[in-house]
This record gives C-alpha cells, structure tokens and sequence, in this order.
C-alpha cells in the first residue's frame, strides 16, 4: 500500500494513518520462508510543521526450528519503527532517516527492514535443550539412548588395557 504524500505536504498539521497485512511467504532469510504467517503493519505517517514522519509498528510469527533438536517453534516478532521520511535525494539513510524515491511512501519498505533486523541467527525451543544425539538422531529431550556409553566404552577399554599391562 502506497501513501501518497503530496496531500500531506500541502498541510502545515496532519497524519495519514494505515494498516494492512502482507504476504511475505516468499521471502528468504537464513536459506529457509520463516515468514509463513500474514505480516500486520499499523501506524500513521505525519506531518509535524513540514517535517514528514511514519511512526508504525509490524509483527508477525516468525516460523523457525529450534538450533539443537530442530522442533518447530513459533516466534512472535515484533518491531517498531519512528523514522523521518525526507525528499532529499542526497541524504544518507540512517536508523531514523528513511529517503524517499517518489511522493508516495509504501510502510512496507520502511517497517520490514526493522522486522528484519529483530530476528536472530538461531532459536532454542528452551534454554537447556539437550539437542539430538549426534549418533542416532534421538531428540535428547525426550529419549535416552545409550550412544554415550557406547562412545566413551572403547576409552575405558583402553584404559582397561594399559591397567592390565601394568600389573
Ligand atoms: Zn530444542
Ligand atoms: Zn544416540
């Protein structure tokens, strides 16, 4: 959705608001679409004595799997966003200023890149997860195998054997 602004700018005081809901199910991130749930985006963008601004927040569920035992996990994302909107072809966009290519602004291009930057590398379905065994695939949350044993056994074997040597 597009506002357009030239309305706004011909006014000293005023705001235009908005709220809509986005696809972004096509969108990459980290190799995987997490963005598989509908994308809510609500604000306003204003005009404070000819200084143009779009104050909005978006959130969504973020679709990702937990980093050690790869259970689906659900995160509600959230972010906010206050920016100044400028027309100035020759300014540098920064946290709180966003350039305009036209006169029109679409809340999309500004809210997403914030949804964006709250997201991180990787999710754990709880702070101690014991992850999957790295022999047999079990989840270790749920299961006990007994691929450790079976691992650390051939050392004490050895140790066995150097004890035995020894006597
Ligand atoms: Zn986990
Ligand atoms: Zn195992």
């Amino acid at each position: 959705m597009k506002i357009d602004l030239k309305q706004l700018s011909a006014l000293h005081h005023g705001s235009i608001p908005f709220e809509e809901t986005i696809d972004l199910r096509e969108e990459t991130l980290y190799g995987a679409k997490p963005f598989q749930s509908p994308v809510q985006l609500s604000g306003e963008v204003s005009n404070e004595s000819g200084v143009l601004r779009l104050k909005g927040t978006i959130k969504t569920i973020y679709s990702t799997a937990c980093a050690r035992c790869l259970k689906p996990l659900d995160i509600l994302l959230t972010a906010q966003a206050d920016m100044v909107l400028s027309d100035d072809p020759d300014a540098v966009e920064e946290d709180d200023l966003f350039v305009l290519t036209g006169d029109s602004v679409d809340p999309a291009d500004v809210l997403v890149p914030a949804l964006i930057l709250q997201v991180q590398m990787t999710y754990l379905c709880k702070e101690d997860c014991k992850g999957l065994c790295p022999h047999c695939g079990a989840d270790r949350n749920v299961t006990d195998c007994d691929c450790e044993k079976k691992q650390i056994d051939p050392r004490f074997a050895a140790l066995r054997a150097l004890l035995d040597e020894g006597e």
